[in-house]
C-alpha cells in the first residue's frame, strides 16, 4: 500500500490534507466537535430537520412497525408500503406525476442518467454541475459535451451544432449551484430545450425546501411545473434525513425501477428514514415557518459579511461563499476558524476549480441573530489576524 501512503503524504505536504473532526452531538446550531463546543455553519441541514422532534417520533414509530432494514433491493422484497407512501408524498409535494426514491442523491444521479440515455444520445452538461452528475454522465453510453457555466449562447451553439446527429439530447443542470449558490437559468434552458427538441434534467438538491412555494424547489420558483422532464432532489439537506429522488412521469418511474442499477443492485432505504422524510414533507406543506427563518438568517449573515468587506460571490440562495482563492490559505483559514470556535467548510480543488478556494458558510433555520453575530465576530477577527481582510 506504499503508493497510497505516498499519495496521502503528498496531500499533507501540499497543506490540503483534512484531519476530520469528530462530532458527538446531533446537528444543531452549536455542536461538540472533538469535545469542544463550536458554532456549526457548515451543515446542509437548512431547516433544522435533522434532529427535529417530529421526524424522530415518526422514525421511532416506523422502527417498531418495520424494523431497521428493508431486507433487499427494491425489485425483490425491499418494496415496502412506506416506500410507496413516501414516493406519493414527494410527487404530490413537487406537483409531479410520479417520484422514485434512491438511497442517496449521489446514487440517484448515477442511476438515472445512465438508465435514461443510450449510445444514440447526447448529454449537454453545465461545467459547474455537481460531482454526482459528472460521474453519472461518465457512466452513460451517450456522447457528452460540457457548456460554459450558465452560458445560454454556448448551450445553444452546441444544440445547433449537434442536435441532428442524435436521437435524444438531455440537458443537465443543477437548479442551485452548490458551491456558488447561484440559480440555473431554467426558463431559458427550458425554452432552448423546446426549440431544439431536447429533454431537461434539473438537480435541485439545494433548491428543495429552500425555494418556491413551501420550498417546492427551483422548478416551482420559476413556475415551470410540467416543463422539466427529470427533477432530482436529495433528502439529506433541507429534508434532514438521507436519500435522493427523481420526479417525472409514471412511465419514468416504472422504467427506472426496472433498469436503474441502484434499484436492481442496492438495498432500498431504511423504512424508518422513509417515515421521517414523509413527516418532513408534511411539515413543509403545512407551514413556511422554517423556510422563512432560513432566508431571514441568510440575509442577515450575508449583509454582515458584506459590510465587513468580504467577497461573498453572487449567491442567490442561503449558500454563502467567502472567496479566498489560494488553496493553502483557504484551508489554513478554515482550520483557524475551527480552532477559534466556528466550523465552516474550506472548499478547494477538486470540488471547485484550482485557484477558486473558498470558505462555504451554511446558515440554517436553527441559528439565531445572537449566534450569527458571534460567528461573524470570530470570522472577522480571524481573517484580520491572517491578513485575509
Ligand atoms: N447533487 C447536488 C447538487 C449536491 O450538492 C449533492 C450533495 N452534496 C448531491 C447531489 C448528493 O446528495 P446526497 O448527499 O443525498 O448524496
Amino acid at each position: 500500500m506504499n503508493f497510497l501512503e505516498e499519495k496521502v503524504n503528498a496531500l499533507k505536504e501540499a497543506g490540503i490534507y483534512r484531519e476530520l473532526p469528530i462530532n458527538d452531538t446531533p446537528i444543531d446550531a452549536i455542536i461538540e466537535l472533538n469535545g469542544k463546543k463550536v458554532i456549526n455553519l457548515c451543515s446542509n441541514n437548512y431547516l433544522g430537520f435533522a434532529n427535529h422532534k417530529r421526524l424522530i417520533e415518526a422514525s421511532k414509530k416506523a422502527l417498531d412497525q418495520y424494523g431497521v432494514g428493508a431486507g433487499a433491493v427494491r425489485t425483490i422484497v425491499g418494496n415496502m408500503r412506506i416506500h410507496e407512501a413516501l414516493e406519493e408524498t414527494i410527487a404530490k409535494f413537487k406537483k409531479e406525476e410520479a417520484a422514485l426514491v434512491y438511497q442517496s442523491g449521489f446514487l440517484c444521479n448515477l442511476g438515472v442518467i445512465q438508465a435514461v440515455t443510450t449510445e444514440k444520445d447526447l448529454i449537454l452538461s453545465d461545467e459547474l454541475n455537481h460531482a454526482s452528475i459528472i460521474d453519472g454522465v461518465k457512466l452513460s453510453k451517450a456522447d457528452k459535451a460540457v457548456y460554459k457555466h450558465s452560458n445560454m449562447a454556448d448551450l445553444e451553439r452546441l444544440l445547433i451544432e449537434k442536435r441532428s446527429q442524435y436521437e435524444q439530447v438531455l440537458i443537465i443542470t443543477d437548479g442551485v449551484f452548490s458551491m456558488d449558490g447561484d440559480l440555473a437559468k431554467l426558463p431559458e434552458i427550458v425554452k432552448l430545450a423546446k426549440q431544439y427538441n431536447a429533454l431537461t434534467y434539473v438537480d435541485d438538491a439545494h433548491g428543495s425546501g429552500v425555494l418556491g412555494e413551501h420550498g417546492r424547489g427551483t422548478v416551482d420558483h420559476f413556475h415551470l411545473h410540467g416543463q422539466v422532464d427529470f427533477i432530482i432532489g436529495t433528502l439529506s439537506k433541507a429534508i434532514g434525513v438521507v436519500g435522493g429522488y427523481v420526479c417525472g412521469s409514471k412511465a419514468m418511474k416504472s422504467y427506472l425501477l426496472h433498469r436503474s442499477r441502484p434499484h436492481l443492485f442496492s438495498t432500498s432505504m431504511q423504512p424508518s428514514a422513509a417515515a421521517a422524510i414523509i413527516e418532513a414533507f408534511h411539515m413543509l406543506e403545512s407551514s413556511d415557518e422554517y423556510t422563512l427563518k432560513l432566508w431571514d438568517n441568510a440575509r442577515y449573515l450575508k449583509s454582515k459579511l458584506q459590510q465587513l468587506g468580504f467577497d461573498i460571490g453572487h449567491s442567490e440562495t442561503p449558500i454563502t461563499p467567502i472567496m479566498i482563492g489560494d488553496e493553502v490559505k483557504t484551508m489554513a483559514f478554515s482550520k483557524q476558524l475551527l480552532d477559534n470556535g466556528v466550523y465552516v467548510s474550506g472548499i478547494i480543488f477538486p470540488t471547485v476549480s484550482k485557484g477558486k478556494g473558498r470558505i462555504r458558510v451554511m446558515v440554517s433555520a436553527l441559528h439565531d441573530k445572537d449566534i450569527l453575530d458571534r460567528a461573524v465576530d470570530i470570522i472577522e477577527k480571524t481573517a484580520k489576524s491572517m491578513h485575509i481582510l
